[in-house]
């Protein structure tokens, strides 16, 4: 068996490892994972050539983990990582993974994050720390951070902190880890300067990239729709509504998005069905039988369980998550345009992930042309065309009995024919609606005519007819003027207008109580019983929790991401105040503002 086919197991991860990695339903290593875990367990350097994208995160988590000694309460693995996002996405990821060694603690730490905090959560002794390179060398330098019981050190995206000036910072903590500690590196590329990091500081490296499949495929029409990890379901539901298709296959990475994407589209009415690893081969055998004989239209699979399906019917493949590598790329489009028909695969990208396309572009020599999610319009078109052509269908039986109905029907209710049909029509089309509700697209498209307008009153809610509030939802945080690069979130508190609070009271509380630049704090919306506050995205944990109890105008802020919250209001939206007003927040000197630490970076797409 090559190290490819290895099981998590196989590859001697702990048992609290592999019941966490269970229960986040991964079925098998990728690609990068086979290939770092067993140098990672053992003690030697790495070097790894792999994107987001690839499970990159766990390749080295994850047989880090596994060397842990839980009885030491000290840092043990350090990681570098360019931005604040990624230092709390990869920490979070060891949380994830961790989940079940009792007493283990991970900590983030990057610039505009209050020094004090910091200092506290160091003294409890994380075996983990993941941080930006200024603040860690900061740190370092104050001696609140000590390297002597490190194990471990890895750099996240080596060419993108050289890309962000870091270069020295993480020489200069590479020069402080102690001698036995080991380093991997990973980089999706390998410029000069870190060839040069990588020749001084690894001892003996083993060299682990990725092989490349070079396979083609032309039958297939092959596209691509850049969407967030949000929007998926809404624009793949509209794919499906769109596209003329037949038998369908959906990938997912795991198991449990596999059960999950399976319920939302049974939810909405398509005929689909899971399948993946952990089904028995007779549950597996009658989904796939199920969907050759057209008795259903979409199969959800993982990698592991389409592996080797050979189903004719199937006309579109969508990779609804992208797929660890090229290889694996070519195997799921694979599972369309068999025996000689034309096939479609549509891959849905977030931002973040556009590097991934152009790799598996260039490593299959072709192209994936850009498609647009179907507009609302669109998707309202096709549903009444289709409703035509079932309405054909009845048209051509017996009616007259309905005939004498609708006479006597328009009699009863004193209406015409026009507006029976109308109304007989709305019953019908209940489960999918000719006009479609707005999504998040639509709130956005809205906000950008009014911001050309000069208008920054924000989102209103909408009134309906009669002058009665409309349910509205809070819609997405707007990107700040001064600094577009830094990526926004927006938040609720539960405080609102009728609590008598001003935009300066809420500008106030949070600079203050959280230590963020008042410059960070975006758009503020006050509304009857809340106010929405945009903040840069990735508050860590500790923030908000302290920020949920502060009290503004004798109330506690309660705050929370907005989500899909929905909300009516009388509808005087408050407009944001202009930002000279705004006190400032008491940052202690030489903290970084939140989200600026050194150069902004562009905002990246969480996935
Ligand atoms: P990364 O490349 O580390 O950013 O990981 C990308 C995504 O793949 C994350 O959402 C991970 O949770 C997921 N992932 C990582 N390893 C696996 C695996 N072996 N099976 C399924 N999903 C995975």
């Amino acid at each position: 068996m090559s190290s490819n086919e290895r099981t998590f197991r196989e590859l001697g991860l702990s048992e609290y490892l592999l019941r966490s990695l269970d229960e986040l339903g991964y079925e098998k290593p990728t690609p990068i994972q086979s290939a770092s875990i067993d140098p990672l367990m053992a003690g030697k350097d790495i070097i790894g050539q792999a994107q987001t994208g690839t499970g990159k995160t766990g390749a080295f988590a994850l047989p880090l983990l596994n060397k842990i000694d839980m009885k030491i309460n000290a840092p043990q693995i350090l990681v570098l990582a360019p931005t604040r996002e990624l230092a709390v996405q990869v920490a979070e990821a060891f949380g994830s993974y961790a989940k079940h060694m009792k007493g283990f603690h991970v900590l983030p730490i990057y610039g505009g994050q209050s020094m004090q905090q910091q200092l506290n959560a160091l003294k409890r002794g994380p075996q983990v720390i993941v941080g930006t390179p200024g603040r860690v060398m900061d740190h370092m330098r104050r001696g609140t951070l000590k390297l002597d019981t490190l194990k471990a050190l890895v750099l996240d995206e080596a060419d993108e902190m050289l890309k962000m000036g870091f270069i020295d910072d993480i020489e200069w903590v590479l020069e402080h880890k102690p001698a036995n500690s080991q380093l991997a590196l990973f980089s999706a590329t390998m410029p000069e300067q870190i060839k040069r990091v990588a020749n001084k500081h690894l001892n003996n490296p083993v060299n682990i990239s990725i092989a490349a499949s070079h396979t083609t495929v032309e039958s297939i029409d092959q596209r691509f729709v850049q969407v967030s990890q949000h929007n998926k379901l809404e624009a793949l539901v509209r794919v499906l509504e769109v596209e003329n298709t037949e038998g369908i296959i959906i990938f997912v990475r795991t198991r449990n998005s596999c059960v999950e994407l399976a319920e939302k589209l049974e939810a909405r009415g398509y005929a689909s069905s899971p399948l993946h690893g952990d089904m028995n081969q007779q549950a597996r055998e009658r989904a796939v039988e199920q969907l050759k004989r057209g008795k259903l239209d979409i199969l959800i699979a993982t990698d592991v369980a389409a592996r080797g399906l050979d189903v004719e019917r199937i006309g579109h493949v969508v990779n609804y998550d992208i797929p660890y590598d090229s290889e694996a790329y070519v195997h799921r489009i694979g599972r369309t345009g068999r025996a000689g028909r034309k096939g479609m695969a549509i891959l849905f990208v977030t931002n973040r992930e556009m590097r991934m396309l152009r790799t598996i572009e260039r490593a299959t020599n072709s192209r994936i042309s850009p498609m647009k999610v179907p507009s609302p319009e669109t998707v309202a078109e096709r549903r009444l065309s289709r409703l035509g052509e079932q309405i054909q269908e009845t048209l051509n039986g017996d009616l007259d009995f309905m005939k004498n109905a609708v006479a006597e029907l328009c009699q009863q209710l004193e209406v015409d024919t026009d507006l029976l049909a109308a109304a007989l029509l709305q019953q019908v089309q209940q489960e999918r609606p000719l006009q479609l509700p707005t999504i998040t697209e639509r709130q956005r498209d809205s906000r950008d005519d009014r911001s050309e307008r000069g208008d920054r009153g924000g989102d209103r809610p909408r009134r309906e007819r009669g002058n009665r509030p409309a349910p509205t939802s809070f819609g997405s945080a707007d990107t700040l003027k001064d600094n577009p690069d830094v990526k926004m979130n927006r938040y609720v508190i539960d405080v609102g207008r009728e609590n008598g609070v001003g935009v300066g009271n809420i500008v106030g509380a949070i600079a203050n109580e959280a230590n963020i630049d008042s410059r960070f704090i975006g758009q503020i919306q006050l509304f009857d019983q809340v106010t929405t506050v945009d903040l840069p995205d990735g508050m860590p944990k500790d923030i908000l929790s302290h920020l949920k109890k502060v009290r503004v105008c004798g109330r506690p802020l309660n705050i929370r991401e907005a989500g899909d919250e929905v909300f009516v209001d009388s509808g005087r939206g408050a407009p944001r105040k202009p930002r000279s007003d705004r006190p400032r927040g008491d940052r202690p000197r030489g903290d970084r503002p939140a989200g600026a630490e050194r150069r902004p970076r562009k905002p990246r797409d969480n996935g």
